[in-house]
């Protein structure tokens, strides 16, 4: 397994979810590695349509489990993403880009068929357009995403890390009814079939330097 980042320079990693739980179930694996790593891992949550105060304390709970920072852009104040102006979501982001200097984002897909989902994806690459970073998407659920033309090209290697990947998802006590760990552990099990390793997540490359 390569490392993403140098072991002596560490990294930094910036994650947008629309919501909270996305990117324990999108992107969770795959953050924890990094983080395992010796990575900064920041994760950026947008919005908390309803339950604020259940729901910010169970992504602080994912958090934790993947080793992350939280940060949660519009906590106290239940909004949809498609609530916010997209010049002003785009600004919120290009603050937390120049004071995180990531060298790894993380987004929402383009093709994700939730409709916040694809905003964030929209004010993620906005903000990223004059910072020289890397930049890869992913698919939140793949039963959202049935009709999604794209389940991406890259494969990240988390066999080290599903049971914390699965761990941190179950921190969403509230969503647990709608979370199911199984389909997460098979979807897992398949990309990691097709790269030839135990268990992978599927990014999309949008910006990479090599
Ligand atoms: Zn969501």
């Amino acid at each position: 397994m390569n490392r993403i980042f140098d072991e002596e320079k560490g990294g930094r990693v910036l994650a947008f979810g629309a919501h909270p739980d996305d990117l324990e179930v999108g992107a969770g694996g795959l953050l924890a590695r990094l983080s395992n790593e010796g990575a900064d891992v920041t994760m950026c949550v947008v919005s908390i349509p309803n339950r604020g105060d259940e729901r910010a304390a169970e992504a602080r709970a994912g958090a934790e489990v993947i080793g992350a920072d939280l940060f949660i852009l519009y906590e106290g104040k239940p909004c949809r993403v498609e609530d916010i102006p997209m010049h002003e979501l785009v600004g919120r982001f290009d603050q937390l880009v120049g004071d995180l200097r990531p060298d790894l984002v993380i987004t929402h897909s383009g093709h994700d068929l939730h409709w916040d989902h694809g905003l964030v994806n929209r004010a993620t690459v906005s903000a990223l357009r004059r910072t020289p970073c890397d930049l890869l998407s992913f698919l939140s659920s793949p039963e959202m995403n049935a009709q999604s033309r794209s389940y991406g090209q890259c494969f990240a290697d988390i066999s080290t890390t599903m049971d914390t990947k699965l761990a941190a998802i179950s921190a969403h006590k509230s969503q647990l009814p709608k979370l199911d760990l199984e389909s997460s552990r098979d979807l897992a099990r398949a990309m990691g079939r097709i790269s030839g390793v135990a268990y992978a997540e599927a990014y999309e490359v949008l910006r990479v330097r090599i």
